[in-house]
C-alpha cells in the first residue's frame, strides 16, 4: 500500500448509497486494493486518480451496515479506521434527516475532520432543495447529490481536490486576484485614480487592426495581494460618453460591474451623488456585488485638518440618507491627485472582498441564533413565527436561510430586521445579503 496518498473515508447509515458511490468514485478503472496489515476486513479500498489528484477510498459500509445502532463498539471501530483519513464524505439520504444522521453528526463532529455532507437520491432539480435541511446537522460544506444520475458528481471532485492539504501531486493553488471594478459618471476622475493606483502613466493604446487588442484588465500586487482592476482599458480608451446615463447604461460598465467581486463608486466631492449614481447603487447591490462609494477630488473642498473629519461624517450622513437601504456601505474621501487616502480605499475595498466571501460556520450561526433570537420570543410573545435553525448556504455573496415553522408568521418587516441583526453580529461591511425563509416539514424544537 503506497503510504504516501492522502485517504477519505465514505461514511453513512445504512441503505443511504454508500457503496454506489464508492462505484460511481472508482469508475470504470476499479481497482479495489486489498487490505493488509492494521486495515480491517469490514472496509473497501480503492485509489481513485482525478485530474489533479490521486487518493485512497475507504467504504465503511461493513461497519454500518448491521444493526440499527450506533453504539460504543461500532463507534470505537470507526474512529479507529478514520484515524489517518483527511476527509470524510458523509452519506445521507438527502430526501429525509433520520435520527441515525443525528447520532453519526455528533460523532462526526467531535473528529475534528474537514466533513462533506452528500445528500444523495435528489435525483432531480426539483428536489434539490431538500438538502438545506441537513444544514441542521452542524455541517458547512452540503452537497445534492444523486449517483443514480451523477448529479454533483463534479463538484464533489473539485471539493475533494481543493481540501486534500497533503497530497503528493496536488497543484499549487495560484493567489487569486481580487476582482475590482471602479465606475463613475464621466469627469469624476476615475482614469486618475487608476493612473494613481498603478502608479504611472499608461500610455493610450490604439486599436489598430492586426495588433493584438491590449489586455482589458490591469493587475497589481497591494499589500502582498494580486489585485485586477477591471476593463480599465474602457476606461484607457476615453469613450465620446458625455453623459451619466449614457455611461451607466453602457454595456462595458456593467459588464464591468458583473466582472468584479467588489465595486468602487467614484463620486466628484464637488457634485455629491446623483439620481443616476443612486440608480447605479441599486443595480451593483441587486447584481449582488460589494461596493464601496468613494468621494474624489477632496482636495478642491480644501479644508483645515480639524474640520476635515467633521465634514466627512456630514458628507456621510448625507450619503446614507440618499441611499438609506444600503447604510453598511462604506464611504471614503480621497484625491487621486494628491494620492491622499488611496491605500485607505483599497485597504476598505480588500475588507469587503472578505466579507463577501466570509462564511458565517454552521455552529456559530445556530449558536447566535440560540442566543440571541430565540431568547427573544420568550421574552415577549408577539409572534407565532418560531426560528428552529439557520444556515448560511452561499457565499459571495452571502445567502442565509432560516428554518421556521410557518412562512405566513414572517411579518413583511422581518427578513429587514434579521438582515440587521446579522450584520450587528457579523458585520458584511459593504455586501449586499439574501435572506429566505423556509418551512421545516415537521417541527423540530
Ligand atoms: P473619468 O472620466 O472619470 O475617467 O475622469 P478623469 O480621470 O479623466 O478626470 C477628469 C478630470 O478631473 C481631469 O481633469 C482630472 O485631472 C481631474 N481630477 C481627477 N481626480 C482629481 C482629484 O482628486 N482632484 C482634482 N482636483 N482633480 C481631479
Amino acid at each position: 500500500m503506497k503510504k504516501n496518498l492522502p485517504i477519505v473515508a465514505i461514511i453513512g447509515r445504512p441503505n443511504v448509497g454508500k457503496s454506489s458511490l464508492f462505484n460511481l468514485l472508482l469508475g470504470e478503472r476499479k481497482s479495489i486494493v486489498d487490505e493488509e496489515e492494521g486495515v480491517t476486513r469490514d472496509i473497501n479500498i480503492g485509489i481513485v486518480n482525478t485530474e489533479r489528484i490521486a487518493f485512497y477510498l475507504y467504504d465503511t459500509a461493513g461497519y454500518l451496515e448491521k444493526g440499527d445502532s450506533f453504539n460504543s463498539l461500532i463507534q470505537a471501530k470507526v474512529r479507529e479506521a478514520i484515524a489517518n483519513t483527511e476527509l470524510i464524505l458523509f452519506v445521507v439520504d438527502g430526501r429525509e434527516v433520520h435520527p441515525y444522521d443525528e447520532d453519526l453528526a455528533k460523532f462526526l463532529q467531535k473528529q475534528e475532520k474537514k466533513v462533506l455532507v452528500i445528500a444523495n437520491k435528489l435525483d432531480n432539480r426539483e428536489m434539490e432543495d431538500l438538502h438545506y435541511e441537513f444544514f441542521r446537522l452542524g455541517f458547512n460544506d452540503i452537497l445534492p447529490f444523486s449517483v443514480l444520475h451523477k448529479r454533483g458528481y463534479s463538484t464533489l471532485i473539485e471539493w475533494i481536490e481543493d481540501n486534500l492539504k497533503y497530497s503528493s501531486n496536488k497543484v499549487k493553488e495560484e493567489n487569486p486576484q481580487i476582482r475590482i471594478a471602479i465606475v463613475g459618471k464621466p469627469n469624476v476622475g476615475k482614469s486618475l485614480l487608476v493612473n494613481t493606483i498603478l502608479g504611472y502613466e499608461r500610455s493610450i493604446v490604439s486599436d489598430l487592426p492586426g495588433t493584438t487588442r491590449d489586455s482589458i484588465d490591469d493587475i497589481f500586487e497591494y499589500n502582498g495581494k494580486k489585485i485586477c482592476l477591471i476593463d480599465t482599458a474602457g476606461l484607457r480608451r476615453k469613450a465620446k460618453i458625455e453623459n451619466d446615463i449614457e455611461y451607466y447604461s453602457n454595456v462595458r460598465t456593467i459588464q464591468a460591474i458583473e466582472r468584479s467581486e467588489v465595486v468602487i463608486l467614484l463620486l466628484d466631492s464637488m457634485e455629491g451623488i446623483s439620481q443616476q449614481d443612486k440608480k447605479i447603487v441599486d443595480m451593483i447591490m441587486e447584481k449582488g456585488r460589494g461596493l464601496v462609494i468613494a468621494y474624489n477630488k477632496w482636495d478642491l473642498k480644501r479644508v483645515k485638518s480639524d474640520e476635515n473629519y467633521r465634514l466627512m461624517e456630514d458628507y456621510k450622513k448625507f450619503t446614507y440618507k440618499e441611499i438609506g437601504a444600503y447604510n453598511f456601505v462604506p464611504v471614503e474621501f480621497i484625491s487621486a491627485k494628491d494620492n491622499y487616502r488611496i491605500s485607505k480605499l483599497l485597504d476598505t475595498a480588500l475588507r469587503v472582498y472578505e466579507d463577501f466571501y466570509y462564511r458565517v460556520p454552521t455552529n456559530i450561526l445556530n449558536e447566535w441564533v440560540e442566543q440571541n433570537i430565540k431568547e427573544s420570543y420568550n421574552r415577549k410573545q408577539v409572534s407565532n413565527l418560531r426560528i428552529y435553525y439557520a444556515a448560511q448556504v452561499y457565499s459571495a455573496p452571502p445567502r442565509f436561510v432560516f428554518f421556521v415553522n410557518k412562512k405566513d408568521y414572517v411579518r413583511k418587516d422581518y427578513p429587514r430586521y434579521m438582515e440587521n441583526r446579522i450584520r450587528e453580529a457579523f458585520e458584511f461591511t459593504g455586501v449586499p445579503i439574501k435572506i429566505n425563509f423556509r418551512e421545516k416539514k415537521e417541527n423540530i424544537k
